[in-house]
């Protein structure tokens, strides 16, 4: 990777980067594409050291399975790209870096059920996406998937390309989705995924050009075109699928491993937890921790697997991992009541905020203890926007002020009669409110 370009700051609401760090309230961040999302303890170590030196000593982890760096000050983006560009997380420039969005399967290579180890193919295309040009005028969020399988399948996942394993070195390729919903396209191997995705992302950007409305995103411009156009011009690099066929996850499947109980929370992997992969699976609260936490869990490990689900999973032959995680704070089982809260970054992290919503959250996870049990999730959001989670949860507290407004079962910003509340009062309310709906009154 070669021809480094310069920091430019990145609005907020686009894709940041390395090369493409975001003005937050708490300074610049920085998201670090990690290829396949396997994260070397040394490396580990690095970036904590980085994060601690030149930020506010506090890391995000991404729903697409990547690190990011907060709180960099402006005199720290320089030596903090180079020594990220040692490690070679950085690519050319921003363009080729913003591309670079391919979820691996995490559990790769560690679990004895999945299909294949697609580490390798996971690296390939974020090689090939950093180095051919002709890809760099993909719309920022446009995501490629290289799933094996197993207990750490991507299926529930979605990407505008899925490359998702069918055994025997073969790959079936659907477009835009899940993989319920993802369109299938065909097969193809494992040595052909490079040349396939180039094909691929010029044939999305050349067929979206030809309509009045050039859709965004994959999933958009099959339904406009359907995908004949796509076979029509990728027949030379793709097998056609048998007629009618549509692969299933095969392997250890979450409900195979849970039976009928309710999912677990998507924070987490059963199989961690129940000792069916080689790696401790952990979490911390809203999917943040600090660099010395990193930095004490990369001393007892020799990997570090970023999760799509916010979640990290430890490689240590020592077995020491989950004693450093535990001392850290980290969660370590489905029950832990703190996996049920979201929240944005607030005034510790956002311009807009005006309360501490990760304080908020976690009182609420004490106060509240047992009632939580029947609840699924407890939002609380800096503002009506609700950018951690616009949509409804069970409990929403929305600040306004220094003050929030408490709400069962609606979304940030929704009408209810308790508005106006201290954050000690709101803990009360969203208490007495749980009481009461526990009660049937
Ligand atoms: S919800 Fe509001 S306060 Fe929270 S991060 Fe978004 S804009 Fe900022």
């Amino acid at each position: 990777m070669t021809n480094p370009g310069p920091n430019r700051p990145r609005r907020r609401g686009s894709c940041p980067g390395v090369l493409a760090p975001m003005q937050v309230g708490d300074g610049f961040l920085l998201r670090v594409r990690v290829p396949a999302g396997v994260l070397p303890a040394d490396h580990a170590r690095g970036i904590a050291e980085l994060g601690d030196r030149y930020g506010n000593g506090l890391i995000d982890l991404s729903q697409r399975g990547n690190l990011q760096l907060r709180g960099i000050s402006a005199d720290g983006l320089e030596p903090v790209t180079e020594a990220l560009r040692g490690m070679g997380y950085v690519s050319g420039d921003a363009a080729s870096e913003a591309v670079r969005n391919v979820l691996c399967s995490p559990t790769a290579g560690l679990d004895p059920t999945a299909l294949m180890d697609v580490r390798g193919v996971a690296r390939t295309l974020d090689a090939r996406l950093a180095e051919d040009a002709g890809l760099h005028r993909l719309p920022p969020k446009f995501g490629w998937l290289a799933c094996g399988g197993g207990i750490g399948h991507l299926a529930h996942s979605g990407a505008d390309v899925r490359f998702d394993a069918v055994g025997d070195g073969w790959f079936q390729v659907s477009l835009g989705g899940t993989l319920a919903t993802a369109a299938p396209l065909g097969l193809c191997r494992v040595q052909g995924v490079a040349d396939l995705a180039s094909a691929l992302g010029g044939a999305f950007l050349e067929l979206r050009a030809s309509l009045p409305e050039p859709p965004r995103r994959m999933a958009g411009l099959v339904v406009a075109i359907g995908t004949d156009p796509f076979v029509t011009r990728l027949s030379s690099l793709i097998s056609p699928l048998p007629p009618g066929e549509r692969i299933k996850v095969r392997g250890t499947h979450l409900m195979d491993v849970f039976g009928d109980a309710e999912p677990p929370h998507p924070n987490l992997l059963p199989g961690g937890e129940k000792g069916l992969i080689t790696g401790k699976v952990i979490a911390f609260p809203f999917g943040r921790l600090t660099c010395a936490a990193l930095s004490a869990l990369a001393a007892t490990s020799t990997e570090i697997r970023i999760t799509p689900w916010r979640a990290l999973i430890l490689v240590s032959p020592s077995g020491d991992a989950e004693h450093a995680a535990r001392a850290q704070g980290a969660i370590l089982s489905h029950a832990d009541r703190r996996l049920k809260l979201t929240a944005c970054s607030g005034a510790g992290g956002c311009d807009v905020g005006t309360t501490d919503t990760h304080a908020t959250a976690l009182a609420i996870a004490d106060r509240a203890g047992p009632l939580l049990d029947a609840v699924r999730m407890v939002h609380v959001s800096g503002c009506a926007k609700g950018c951690a989670h616009p949509a409804i949860a069970d409990v929403t507290l929305t600040a306004r002020d220094g003050l929030y407004d408490v709400a069962l079962n609606a979304k940030p910003g929704d009408a209810t009669r308790n508005t106006g509340l201290s954050p000690a009062d709101a803990m009360a309310s969203v208490a007495d409110l749980l009481t009461e709906e526990s009660s049937g009154a």
